[in-house]
């Protein structure tokens, strides 16, 4: 890949028409789990797949250079990737995390909590006296989600990353909500860039995988280790698929942010949306930060209808493009209702402090038609 290539051209570029044996355009999937020895007492590049394999580096090398770190590692899943993350802790470390992180996420900092390995912070990362007060913590890691999940809360990287730096922690960035062709979290200042996949990156929804990138060469050797000696590496045919999907990366996801953004203003307009959380509306808390961080607002919003259970029940039954179900970034839109979803195994005071109330609804908007998507969401809410 040529020295300064951009984005979009990493994505669609790298690594092709490099196949030497038989010259194939698009690389191979290399499904072998050994590699044979050139000779006795002699290792090749690759002799296991759980600690290396072609076709899991290659995606590994595309989403390392678009994020601009020093290498990548492929794993499992996206919790298997911030696991490997928190994994490299000394016991007892503090972790300072978003309140309104991912439930997912929410679940394995508490259980690594209650088996006493961490100490964690689950804090309003926006709130400069919240982290201040965190920092008199000495936190070994900052943990940022920006966008969050679900409320879409931004916070400024470029801020925690150089205020950590005071006290010598780490900033990781789950950087699934916007993926390296709207935010590029290394740049701003982040030691560590952490992504599902499964979402923006793989975009078909039909790969479940994480990635991990960093800024330093010691730090990603020491966590590829990790990763091959607990074995939680990712499969080469998913590698394989990743690859496949990240090829239209960008043009996917600016296609489906113009539609979101379409959608946003739409529902802000109607009588029976009570708020509506996009940071490309210019309300949106955090839509300077953003307009300054991201290079676009991304596909992802939600809102809050006026009623209860009931509306919501109806407005989701009347849909007919958009899917009922968890997950998100794929090219097929989709509707989750965080409290009975995807937030529904995080505590109750922990959801109503972090503001997921039961009439909220999060959207993840594909890559069909903008006029449909808005003629399904206006006739749902017809319904509620
Ligand atoms: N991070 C964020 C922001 C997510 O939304 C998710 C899953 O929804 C994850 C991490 C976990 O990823 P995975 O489901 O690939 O383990």
């Amino acid at each position: 890949m040529r020295e300064g290539a951009e984005g979009r051209t990493i994505a669609a570029n790298n690594g092709i028409a490099t196949d030497a044996p038989f010259h194939s355009v698009t690389p191979p999937l290399y499904a072998s789990t050994t590699y044979a020895f050139p000779a006795f007492n002699e290792k090749g590049p690759y002799d296991y797949s759980r600690t290396r394999n072609p076709t899991r580096d290659l995606l590994a090398d595309t989403i390392a250079k678009l994020e601009g770190g020093a290498g990548g590692i492929i794993l499992s899943s996206g919790m298997a990737a911030i696991d490997l993350v928190v994994s490299q802790l000394t016991p007892n470390a503090t972790v300072v995390a978003p309140y309104d992180c991912y439930a997912g996420t929410y679940r394995l900092l508490s259980k690594r909590q209650e088996r006493q390995q961490i100490q964690v912070l689950f804090i309003d990362q926006s709130d400069p006296t919240t982290v201040a007060a965190a920092l008199d913590k000495r936190p070994a890691l900052f943990l940022i989600e920006t966008p969050s999940n679900p409320l879409m809360r931004i916070v400024d990287i470029q801020q925690i990353s150089e205020k950590a730096k005071t006290v010598d922690a780490l900033v990781a960035v789950d950087n699934t909500f916007l993926s390296p062709a709207l935010q590029k979290p290394l740049s701003l200042g982040a030691d560590i860039v952490i992504h599902s996949t499964t979402k923006y990156i793989n975009g078909h929804s039909d790969v479940v995988g994480g990635a991990v990138v960093a800024r330093d060469k010691a730090r990603i050797e020491a966590m590829a280790d990790w990763a091959n000696t607990v074995g939680t590496t990712g499969s080469p045919m998913d590698a394989y698929l990743t690859l496949r999907g990240i090829r239209t990366l960008f043009p996917r996801i600016e296609a489906q942010q113009e539609s979101a953004l379409e959608l946003a203003r739409f529902l802000s307009r109607h009588q029976m949306v009570k708020a509506v959380h996009y940071p490309g509306l210019g309300t949106h808390p955090g839509h300077d930060i953003a307009r300054r961080q991201q290079r676009g607002f991304g596909a992802m919003l939600s809102f809050e209808i006026h009623g209860d259970m009931s509306s919501v029940r109806r407005l989701v039954d009347r849909l007919e493009i958009f899917t009922l179900a968890e997950s998100l970034g794929g090219i097929e839109s989709l509707i989750a209702h965080p409290a009975t979803m995807t937030h529904a195994n995080m505590p109750m005071a922990a959801r109503t402090k972090a503001g997921i109330t039961d009439a909220l609804l999060r959207l993840s908007v594909g890559l069909e038609a903008t006029a449909d998507l808005r003629s399904d969401v206006e006739a749902a809410l017809a319904a509620t």
